[in-house]
């Protein structure tokens, strides 16, 4: 066992401060991560917050980490000393399921081992993120990280980045097809970059006026003011998909109008009750809800891999870890462009 030096919250909804948290022995089948950068997602402060009503304190929040291999056990094959690697949003799971055998490890039946927040086998309580020096995680549940993108750009590709591939990739979008983004945060800024890459239509849904400009340039081909019902109204029923990443519950029968005939719209935003949706919305045009959860391992590595050849990098804003409360905030306010990603060396 070691100590690290670590960034969390003690209680609900405390500040962060720093903290010493433990981490494991080098098990055979190890891999020892310095971190370097990890992203700042809006479920990191979901759970600071116990919003979904499981958290365990302290919290040692981060699931979008990027580091440097120091170290590997006896079993490891595919990583080495000095090689550049991710860890997402979960670090085990049973491996025997349906799910963890159809590379669907986030689904898994027995509960997958969030990064932070999950079940530590190897020292009892839970499992620390990324907030910390290192961590040492499981070979299997390691990302290998293409090298020609930029590092600090990767780390939201982590967490943001495959919880909107997955959705695209899984219900096939396509070439020419009218796909909308809903909430220019963390993941619908990836969503517009993926979905563009895809050789979609994309249009961007914001409450937000002011990011129209950066949306364009984000790959939009056009800004839908969802505030604005004239605006709605004029691309009622035209969209193919729609990814809704809104981070709270709220009303989605203006979003279900947007729909065509026999067309999804999928959340991956609100863990939690929504308002009323009206029937109606679904019946008349055969349309459908869905939602999604981060994506398996076998596909985050694609999803990095379609990064590296298309170039695709999260939009970051650099910070110490000691802005790490005041970000917190900028988030909640929607004030954030696009991802907050902590140099981890101003842990050191
Ligand atoms: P974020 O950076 O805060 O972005 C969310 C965006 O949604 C905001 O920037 C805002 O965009 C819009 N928004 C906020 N409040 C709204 C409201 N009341 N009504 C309509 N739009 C609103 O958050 P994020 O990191 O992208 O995460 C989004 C959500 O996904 C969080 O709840 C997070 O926990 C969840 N999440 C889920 C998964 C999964 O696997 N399913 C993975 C990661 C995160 P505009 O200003 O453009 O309107
Ligand atoms: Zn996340
Ligand atoms: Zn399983």
């Amino acid at each position: 066992m070691s100590e690290v030096k670590a960034y969390g919250a003690k209680k609900q909804a405390a500040s962060l401060e720093e903290m010493t948290i433990e981490r494991r022995e080098l098990q055979p089948d190890d891999v020892h991560i310095k971190i370097t950068y990890c992203g700042v997602c809006h479920s990191d402060i979901h759970t600071v917050q116990n919003d979904w009503g499981n958290s365990k304190y302290p919290v040692v929040p981060g699931h979008e980490i990027i580091g440097k291999v120091v170290a590997v056990g006896d079993k490891v094959s595919n990583y080495k000393k000095g090689d550049l690697v991710g860890v997402g949003c979960m670090v085990d799971s049973c491996r025997e399921c349906s799910a963890c055998k159809d590379d669907l490890e986030q689904f898994c039946e027995k509960g997958m081992v969030g990064t932070y927040n999950g079940p530590n086998k190897h020292l009892g309580g839970h499992t620390f993120g990324g907030y910390s020096q290192e961590i040492l995680v499981d070979q299997n549940y390691v990302l290998s990280i293409p090298e020609n993108l930029d590092e600090k750009g990767v780390a939201p590709l982590l967490c943001a980045g495959i919880t909107t591939f997955s959705p695209l990739n899984h219900w096939g979008v396509k070439k020419g097809d009218k796909v909308g983004v809903i909430g220019l945060g963390g993941l619908g800024h990836m969503g517009i970059k993926f979905a563009a890459a895809m050789g979609a239509k994309v249009v961007m849904i914001t409450t937000s006026p002011d990011k129209a400009k950066d949306a364009k340039r984000l790959g939009a081909d056009e800004v839908l003011i969802s505030k604005d019902e004239d605006d709605m109204k004029k691309h009622k029923g035209s969209f193919d998909f729609l990814l809704n990443t809104v981070p709270v519950g709220h009303d989605i029968n203006p979003y279900l109008e947007l729909l065509k005939r026999d067309s999804t719209m999928v959340l991956v935003g609100a863990i939690e009750p929504l308002e009323k949706m009206h029937g109606g919305n679904l019946i008349l045009g055969r349309k459908r809800v869905a939602g999604s959860l981060i994506g398996g391992i076998k596909e985050t590595q694609e999803m990095l891999d379609f990064c590296g050849k298309h170039n695709i990098v999260s939009d970051v804003e650099m910070i110490d870890i000691k802005e790490i409360n005041k970000a917190y905030k900028r988030v909640v306010d929607s004030d954030v462009k696009y991802r907050f990603v902590i140099d981890m060396e101003s842990l050191n």
